[in-house]
Parts: C-alpha cells; structure tokens; sequence
C-alpha cells in the first residue's frame, strides 16, 4: 500500500534546501566556537616566530658549560617580551625568562635550577647539550603551513591557534538566525496567572535553546493569540533579515489552526509526515524568508525540531556533524508502535549494562517531563509495529 504521507526523509531534504547554505564571513575568533572553519586556515606568521627559551634560567653556549662546576658573568636580563640589549660573548651568560629570545651568539638554556640563580655570575653545576631548552622558530608552525582544512569544526584548542597565529577573525559560514513564535490563545506568559484553560507557554524558549545548541542564533517572539491578523502582524513586523521562521502549533486538523490560516496560499505548504509525534508540518518561504512550522505539543516540536531543523541549521555553517551520534541498543522494555510511521520514543540509555535503553513515558506528545529526564530517541522504523523486550533498535543521543 502507498503511503500518502510525506516521508520523514523527504521532508528532511525540504527543510535543509529551504534553509540552504549560510553565507562565508569574517567573524571574530572569539565568537567562532562550534562554527566551521569555510577555508583552509594558512599561517600568517611562524610558531614560535622566534627562537625562544623553554626555561627560566641562563642563556649560554652549552661548550661553556661542558666542564661543571663552572662560574660565567651574567651580563644581561631577558623577561619575556624584551630582547638582549647585550651582544652574547662566548664565556658568559645572559639571564633569561620562558619565552624571551634567546640572543644571537648563545645556543642553550641551563634552567635556573641547576644553577645558583646568581645575578651578577652564575656558578653553574650541570653541562647543558646545545639547543637545550631552545623553542625553535617554526618548529610548531612554518609561515605558509596549513595548519587546519577547510570544514575543521573549531573548537577551544583550534581558536587558540589561530589566535597564536594573530587572527582576530576566521571565515566562517555564519549562524543562522531563527525567528522562534509560538501561537495559541490558551499560552501565557511566566509570573502572570493560569486563568481557566490557560497553559504557561514553553516551546519559545524551549525552541530557542534548541537553535542556539544547533549553533544557529534565536531571537524569541513569544506568542501570538489564534488570530490571523495578530498573526501577520506579529510576524510582517520582524521578519526582515532572519534565515529562518519557526513557529509552533496551529498547524494541524482542527479548527483555529492559526500558522495554516495564516500561511495557506502564500508560499507555505502543509502536510503530514510519516512519523509519530510530529506529523503535522509545513514548510515554505514567506516574504522571501525560509519558513517551518511544527505542531504545537511540546514533545512533538522538539521532535521535530531534532529531526528537521537542526540538521538543517548545521548543514548550513557547513559543520561536519550535521547529524546526532546514534548507537545501536537493545530494549528494556516492550514498545508497539504505529504502522507507516517511524516513531520517536523518549529514552534513557545504559551503556553500562550492555547498550540497554529503556523507553521513558509513553508516546503522548505532551509528555514533557519524560522528554526532559530523557537522553535520547529511540527510533522504531514505519514498518515496525511492535518490539519485543530485547529487540534492537537505533537510539539517537540528544546531547
Ligand atoms: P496546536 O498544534 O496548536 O493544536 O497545539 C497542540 C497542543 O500543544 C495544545 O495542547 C497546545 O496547548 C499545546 N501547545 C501549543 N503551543 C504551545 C506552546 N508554545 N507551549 C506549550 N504548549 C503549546
Ligand atoms: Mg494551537
């Protein structure tokens, strides 16, 4: 039997095609971490640029120290950030600091310890070889090295390379930046009071610290009431210079379903998904702006949000993880499942006790606490109706 549903897989490649690739800037090294690097990264300078001491000590040329004890004048102080003002002479030393260069003329370090840390002479008690504790110039990184490829995911060890390499800015895809809305005329807001039928509204924040874990900039509208021209007016309002809107609820069957009021006819399409929760979706563009919405429990939006919009946002800054680490678990527990649709069960998984994971709440898509002491999905393929304690099945980590 076909399935008129949209497949999970087709609706996935619509999203990521609306959203498309983030444009490659210049951003500052410091606000590019979990971005990736959209060019080969090539020293501009050397590392270390100069031949530098290791150790806090003396500078001096190691056949000067063959023989110990030896006593060698001290006739200059390097500190880090200085140079020696002093020609190095053979048969003296040269006091010096980590990361001071090591003057012309000397080709070792004896660290301070083996010495009598004298000022004027050093009484030194232990020979050094030559290019002892000497930090070579490029011996890390050669002027016109690549250091990192293109697509390198940054992270704090590659940011501080590069800012080694004196760059205050990286080329990077830039974040995305998603309009989070909610809608519904039951939401209220923190601090003012549930009235009869009201609910507080959680999917805003809850989507917004989404998109900024994917890596993608959020800015939250909060909530519209089920009114169409509220609606529009909320959204014509704000929507200039964003990547992408993201709206929750009002997009299913029944009546004063705002989004599909609201977008139907004008660049959105609608349909339902094979997959549990989250069937209802929508996706299109809206005054030229890439537009998805998802349903409005709380679960089946961060379903969703997991499954089409963060790989979606990944792919385009270009990260190389666009997708969830998954691992293959067997179950703790029995699950059934609907037929032609994958569902996405709520997890708890136990490497310890041999890859177990065991399904958390029930399949309710209002089931927010369950999701919240959850870490991972647990998928059940659309032909898969029912699992049997034990069975395998591919979770997906949510963190
Ligand atoms: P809808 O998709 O608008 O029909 O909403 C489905 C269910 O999700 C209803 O129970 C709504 O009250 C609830 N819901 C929708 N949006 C939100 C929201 N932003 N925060 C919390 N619950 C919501
Ligand atoms: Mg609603």
């Amino acid at each position: 039997m076909s399935n008129p549903m949209t497949r999970v897989a087709d609706h996935r490649e619509r999203i990521a095609g609306l959203v498309g690739a983030m444009p490659v800037v210049p951003l500052p090294t410091a606000d590019c971490l979990g971005l990736a690097l959209a060019e080969d990264l090539v020293a501009p300078v050397a590392l270390p640029p100069f031949d530098n001491s290791a150790m806090d000590g003396y500078a001096v040329r190691a056949a000067d120290v063959a023989t110990t004890p030896v006593v060698l004048p001290v006739v200059d102080d390097i500190p880090a950030g200085s140079t020696s003002s002093t020609l190095f002479r053979p048969g003296t030393a040269q006091r010096i600091m980590t990361g001071a260069p090591l003057p012309a003329g000397a080709d070792a370090v004896v660290q301070v310890e083996w010495t009598d840390g004298g000022t004027s002479a050093v009484r030194v008690d232990r020979g050094v070889a030559a290019g002892a504790n000497v930090r070579r110039a490029a011996e890390d990184v050669a002027v016109g090295a690549t250091v990192l490829p293109s697509g390198t995911l940054l992270g704090p060890a590659q940011l501080g390379l590069a800012a080694a390499l004196g760059l205050g800015a990286l080329p990077v895809r830039r974040r995305p930046r998603v309009l989070v809305l909610s809608t519904g005329s039951e939401l209220v807001g923190p601090g003012e009071p549930l009235g009869p039928g009201r609910i507080y509204e959680s999917n805003g924040v809850m989507l917004a610290a989404a998109v900024r874990e994917a890596g993608g900039e959020a800015e939250l509208l909060r909530f519209v009431p089920d009114d169409v021209a509220a609606f529009h007016a909320a959204v014509g309002a704000r929507l200039a210079g964003f990547d992408l809107l993201l709206t929750s609820g009002g997009v299913s069957a029944g009546a004063y379903e705002v989004v599909k009021d609201a977008f139907t006819g004008r660049g959105v399409e609608f349909t339902r998904v094979a997959m549990q929760p989250g069937g209802p979706q929508g996706a299109g563009r809206y005054l030229g702006v890439p537009v998805a919405t998802l349903p409005g429990n709380p679960v089946s939006a961060h379903v969703s949000f997991e499954v089409f919009i963060r790989p979606a946002l990944r792919a385009a800054m270009g990260l190389p993880d666009v997708e969830r680490r998954t691992a293959r678990a067997r179950l703790s527990a029995p699950l059934t499942s609907p037929a032609g649709r994958t569902q996405f069960r709520r997890g708890r998984y136990d490497p310890a006790s041999g890859r177990v994971v065991t399904p958390v709440g029930g399949p309710g898509s209002h089931l927010l606490s369950a999701l919240a002491v959850s870490d991972c999905l647990i998928e059940v393929p659309e032909d898969v109706t029912e699992l049997a304690a034990g069975a395998e099945v591919t979770v997906r980590f949510l963190q």
